[in-house]
C-alpha cells in the first residue's frame, strides 16, 4: 500500500515532458547572431543584446532557465534597453523553480547542499504547515517552509516550500531576496493569522530556535 494511503494513490502518476529552444531555420548566423551551448542557445548580455545591434533575444532561447515569468522580465528589459531608457538586469539567481504538482513544490536561491558547497557559513530553518492554525483552518497540513541562511549579515540566501500554495508564497521570500533581507527581519514582520504564510515568519523565528507553532 502507498504510504499516502489507498485514497491517493492515483496522484502518485507522474508525467514529465522535456523542452527545448528551436532555434534552427531562422537564419541567425547570417544575421550575424552568434550561438552558445553548442548551438541550441543565442548568446546575450544580460540586458538580452544579441552580436547584431539590432537584434534581441529572451525567453527560452536565451540563458539557463526555461520559464514564463523569466521570458516576461525579459522582455521588458529588452524593451527598455532597446528604446534606451536606463534599466536593471534580471536576476538569474532570483527565478523561482514551481512545480505545480499536489502539493507543490516552489524553490528559488540556493539549497543548503549547494551553500555548503559554496563554502558559505549558514543555518537553516524550517516550519511544517500542520504547526500553523491555517492547515486546521484549511484541512490542508502538508508541506514546509526551509530557508537557508548566510550567518554572515543573516541575508536569506534560498528559499524552498513544499505545500498546496507554496508557489504563491514563495513570493514574499524573492522580494526579501531581492532586496538583501535578513531572516532577523523576516522574523520580525507580523503576517496575517490564520494564514500559511505565517509558516515562513516562523520558519525565519526557526532558524535561532524560536518558532512559535512548532
Ligand atoms: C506544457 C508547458 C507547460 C509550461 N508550464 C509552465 C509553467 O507552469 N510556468 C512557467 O514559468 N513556464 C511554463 N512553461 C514554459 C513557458 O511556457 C516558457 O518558458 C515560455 O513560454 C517561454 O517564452 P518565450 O517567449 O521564450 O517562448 P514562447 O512562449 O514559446 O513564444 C515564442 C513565440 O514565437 C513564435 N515563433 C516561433 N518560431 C517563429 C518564427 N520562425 N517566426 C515567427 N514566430 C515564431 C511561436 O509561435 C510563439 O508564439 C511551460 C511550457 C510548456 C510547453
Amino acid at each position: 500500500m502507498s504510504p499516502l494511503g489507498p485514497a491517493r494513490k492515483e496522484w502518485l502518476t507522474c508525467v514529465a515532458g522535456g523542452r527545448a529552444p528551436d532555434t534552427e531555420g531562422l537564419g541567425l548566423e547570417a544575421a550575424g547572431v552568434a550561438l552558445e551551448e553548442g548551438g541550441r542557445k543565442i548568446k546575450v548580455d544580460p540586458y538580452g543584446r544579441t552580436t547584431n545591434p539590432k537584434v534581441f533575444a529572451i525567453g527560452d532561447l536565451v540563458n539557463k532557465k526555461a520559464l514564463a515569468h523569466k521570458a516576461e522580465e525579459e522582455g521588458v528589459v529588452a524593451v527598455e534597453t532597446a528604446a534606451g531608457v536606463e534599466t536593471e538586469p534580471v536576476d538569474q539567481d532570483l527565478l523561482v523553480g514551481a512545480t505545480f504538482t499536489h502539493p507543490q513544490v516552489a524553490s528559488v536561491g540556493l539549497t543548503e547542499a549547494a551553500a555548503k558547497e559554496a563554502g558559505m557559513p549558514i543555518k537553516v530553518g524550517k516550519q511544517k504547515i500542520s504547526g500553523e492554525g491555517a492547515g486546521t483552518v484549511y484541512d490542508d497540513k502538508d508541506g514546509l517552509v526551509k530557508l537557508v541562511i548566510d550567518t554572515t549579515y543573516g541575508e536569506v540566501v534560498g528559499a524552498h516550500i513544499v505545500g498546496n500554495r507554496a508557489c504563491d508564497m514563495i513570493a514574499e521570500l524573492v522580494a526579501v531576496m531581492a532586496l538583501e533581507g535578513g531572516y532577523q527581519e523576516l522574523s520580525r514582520i507580523v503576517h496575517p493569522h490564520p494564514t500559511v504564510s505565517e509558516a515562513v515568519l516562523d520558519a525565519a523565528r526557526a532558524v535561532d530556535s524560536w518558532a512559535i507553532h512548532a
